[in-house]
């Protein structure tokens, strides 16, 4: 099937776009490619929210649970296909009402709740496009970005519940929206009953908008290339950029790699812990799933909330058999102990995913014997807010997997490891990943702001101007297997050797005191860059003199004495983007300045920072 995609692509695409997809009306044409810009299954018009909903209605998964929700304080929800569809119906009734419009752009901020999947579904239905921001982000970050879109209307909730507290979700909308005048409306959902100051004519309550509206909603059908969400990235690398996708190409990269990706069964219940503000929540929480009619479950809050084996309770308590997170959860969980995972059967699991950063074999082993018991295979999905969809990944069953490597593209998928001039590299040496071909969930500009677009991700190859550069360093094994070894920029060069990070990073975490390490290089004279790491330990260890010896000489044995880090520094945190991502630009300005200077609005906690840069 994998040769059948590339060889034929649109043969391939049309194909599951015919198969995977209910369309009002069919397409003409399967792709328009003229780079950087790619436009996919034109003349054809289509709704998501019905691809979502309305095509399991009148079928035997009517009353099969969509979401299943619990919330941080214990509260449980279960909302069935047919109930998901008449909340979705009521809130683009209500939406049209306000003056919502197709194109109309839609902010939500929302904690993980029922709503905030109704909400992002009835903007589908109405083709308004809506723009998921983070709940953990600050006013001002808010702020920015209803501005860069132009957002008419915002959705969010009086709080929601994070380690027993209670996040003012309502408040920094206030904040944010003082200054941003292009919002009319602010719709909010009670979640936590905090008190909260509701602005006359401008802010409404779900309760009510809900009351009020009729139970059936005809959804118009729209053009293929019709945008469906803006998505501004987490800026592990810089200012966040508003991804733009589409709607179909989107759905069905989306939906074709959930059935493969995840196996996908009739009986399944999937979890997947990513926040709906990150792409892999747009994806694979909501469009991927819903749309291959499976039951999701959403947890609201923490996974240490009462205590650090919450994940494994859930999993218990409603049977769940899939779990996708992230190596900086598994790293977490590694850290807080196995003793919370031995008092959980965890036996409904059958299959294993992991997203976001490159997962050290340190935790994918732990993952596989501790979380899977030896007999769910793992998933590792590498993957980009621009690219909507899984590119690589292994198949369940199919694939033979090695801890570390996301293994081999998914359907209809060509990446390439090149050298600077767009030339294919030879196994096993490092290059800059790109992908060669377009696919039809891919990005279609940046907000805004094509020529950042065109810079971005079609312009480091002048002689491939087809070529779509992920950004990322990789390496492709003797078998084929793909490595990620880190993001470019980070990728280091110690007297004329690349090193990747997530390399170095490994091998640091392979040694039992480390419980998280950060690589980076720092300026040199002689070598070009020497190599500077920082390491967080595990609460068994204590920091010394002779363990940072000791640290240097396991990277060495590991790796080569090439890799042999300059200097160790411990750290009591890492600085982190909000979904979880170190954030080595910062680390580095750190090592090499003394100080951090740049943009620090996506930092989860500057603290760590100021931590580190007291350490100095
Ligand atoms: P920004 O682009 O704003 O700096 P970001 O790149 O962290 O933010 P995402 O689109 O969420 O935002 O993350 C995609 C990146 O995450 C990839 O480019 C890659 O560096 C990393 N990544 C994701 N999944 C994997 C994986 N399975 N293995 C290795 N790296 C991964
Ligand atoms: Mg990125």
């Amino acid at each position: 099937m994998y040769a059948e995609s590339v060889n034929a692509p649109e043969k391939f695409w049309a194909k599951q776009a015919n198969e995977q997809l209910v369309w009002r009306k069919p397409f003409k044409k399967v792709l328009q490619w003229k780079p950087p810009h790619a436009k996919w299954f034109l003349g054809g018009k289509l709704n998501v929210s019905e691809n979502c909903l309305d095509r399991h209605i009148g079928t035997a998964r009517e009353n099969k649970a969509a979401l299943i929700f619990e919330g941080e304080p214990g509260d449980v929800r279960t909302i069935t296909y047919r109930q998901l569809h008449f909340h979705v119906c009521r809130m683009s009734h209500f939406m049209e009402n306000l003056g919502i419009k197709a194109g109309d752009r839609v902010a939500i901020y929302m904690p993980m709740i029922p709503e905030a999947v109704i909400a992002m579904l009835a903007c589908a239905r109405v083709g308004a496009v809506h723009t998921v921001i983070f709940g953990g982000f600050s006013a001002e970050a808010i702020k920015d970005r209803i501005n860069d879109c132009q957002a008419k209307l915002v959705i969010t909730a009086d709080g929601g519940w994070r380690r027993g507290k209670v996040i003012e979700l309502k408040a920094n909308v206030d904040k944010a929206v003082a200054g941003a005048p292009c919002v009319h409306s602010v719709m909010v959902v009670k979640r936590c009953g905090n008190p909260v100051t509701m602005v006359e004519g401008r802010d409404v309550w779900w309760k009510e908008a809900w009351e009020g509206a009729p139970n059936y909603h005809d959804a118009k059908a729209f053009d293929s290339e019709h945008p469906l969400f803006i998505l501004y990235t987490s800026g592990s690398t810089g200012k966040p950029k508003g991804v733009l996708h589409t709607s179909a190409g989107y759905l069905l990269g989306a939906k074709l790699s959930s059935h493969y990706v995840f196996d996908l069964k009739e009986n399944d219940r999937y979890f997947c812990s990513a926040d709906i503000g990150w792409i892999t929540g747009h994806s694979y929480v909501v469009y991927g799933l819903l749309s291959n009619g499976s039951t999701v479950f959403l947890y609201e809050g923490a996974p240490n909330q009462p205590e650090p084996d919450r994940f494994w309770q859930m999993i218990d308590r409603h049977g769940l058999t899939i779990l996708y997170t992230a190596p900086t959860a598994i790293r977490a969980f590694m850290r807080w102990g196995d003793n919370y995972v031995l008092r959980h059967r965890l036996d409904s699991l059958r299959l294993l995913g992991t997203v976001g950063e490159p997962i050290n074999p340190e935790a994918w082993m732990w993952y596989h014997k501790m979380i899977g018991k030896k007999k769910c295979p793992i998933v590792d999905t590498w993957w980009q807010t621009e690219t909507g969809s899984i590119m690589v990944t292994p198949i369940p069953g199919v694939t033979p997997t090695k801890p570390g490597s996301a293994t081999l593209p998914f359907f209809g998928i060509k990446p390439m490891v090149v050298d600077s001039d767009g030339k294919e590299v030879p196994r096993n040496s490092g290059g800059k990943f790109v992908i060669t071909q377009p696919w039809p969930s891919m990005l279609r500009t940046l907000w805004g702001d094509d020529e950042r677009y065109k810079k971005a991700y079609f312009s480091e190859f002048p002689k491939h101007p087809h070529y779509y550069f992920t950004g990322d360093g990789a390496r492709q094994d003797k078998d084929g297997y793909f490595w990620v070894i880190g993001r470019i920029d980070d990728v280091l060069n110690v007297s004329g050797h690349r090193i990747g990070t997530a390399e170095v990073e490994s091998a640091l975490v392979s040694h039992p005191a480390v419980a998280e390490a950060a690589a980076v290089g720092k300026p040199d004279d002689l070598k070009g860059q020497s190599l500077v790491v920082f390491v967080t330990l595990k609460s068994t260890a204590t920091a010394s003199e002779e363990l940072k010896e000791a640290l240097r000489a396991h990277v060495g044995k590991e790796i080569g004495s090439l890799a042999k880090p300059d200097q160790v520094r411990f750290a009591a945190g890492l600085p982190k983007t909000r979904s979880g991502k170190i954030m080595r630009r910062l680390l580095k300005e750190l090592a090499t300045n003394g100080s951090v200077k740049g943009d620090t609005t996506t930092l989860e906690d500057f603290s760590v920072i100021a931590a580190l840069q007291s350490d100095e």
